[in-house]
């Protein structure tokens, strides 16, 4: 384990079971379809890789960049910092999402897929926290749902660190305080 983390919540194992899982029944829901995955960036980069590697129809893969997030506070106002390369109309789109928290980002991604005029839009999120929702956002897909605590790991950060890890884990206090840098 990380030094800088108090628990693993999720070891590689878990993930590796539970994203399959995701991807097994993501394939039986649209057989004979294709689907367009639309990762959220940052966090989505490891869960959407192996998500895809998952599913068997053929697949699209397009990403946004959304901001909400400073450190470990939601600011609650979201922004496209990069939006979608390629058209969505009439695909059936499948946002692919790291976790979902107060569901305010989800909330306005849903509002914005749907004036593009898809096919269908449904939420697959690897990590459900949901204590603190404030939006009630219809999620279809869910990895798992997990305690109200500041998760990093397996494409989630603090501050731009800890994406890499191949887990899922609490940081320590010290860590957060430490608040580390590129340097
Ligand atoms: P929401 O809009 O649902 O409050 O937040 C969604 C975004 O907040 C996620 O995509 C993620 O970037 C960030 N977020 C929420 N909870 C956590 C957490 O426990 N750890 C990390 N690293 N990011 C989180």
């Amino acid at each position: 384990m990380h030094k800088d983390l108090r628990e693993v919540l999720l070891t590689a194992e878990q993930l590796d079971a539970g994203v399959k899982a995701l991807g097994a029944r993501i394939s039986a829901d649209y057989a004979g379809r294709t689907v367009t995955l639309v990762g959220v960036l940052k966090g989505c980069l490891l869960f959407m890789s192996d998500l895809a590697k998952s599913v068997t129809l053929d697949t699209r893969m397009d990403f946004m960049m959304l901001s909400s997030y400073s450190g470990q506070h939601s600011t609650g106002v979201v922004r496209i910092l990069l939006d979608l390369k390629e058209s969505i109309e009439d695909c059936d789109v499948i946002v692919v999402e790291d976790i979902v928290d107060s569901g305010l980002t989800m909330e306005y991604m849903l509002q914005n897929l749907k004036t593009r005029r898809p096919r269908s839009v449904e939420i697959c999120t690897l990590l459900d926290k949901p204590s603190r929702r404030r939006a009630q956002v219809p999620i279809k897909y869910t990895g798992f749902q997990i305690p109200d605590k500041f998760v990093v790991g397996y494409g989630l950060d603090y501050n731009g660190i800890y994406r890499n890890l191949p887990y899922i884990g609490v940081l320590s206090e010290a860590a957060i305080e430490g608040n580390k840098t590129c340097r």
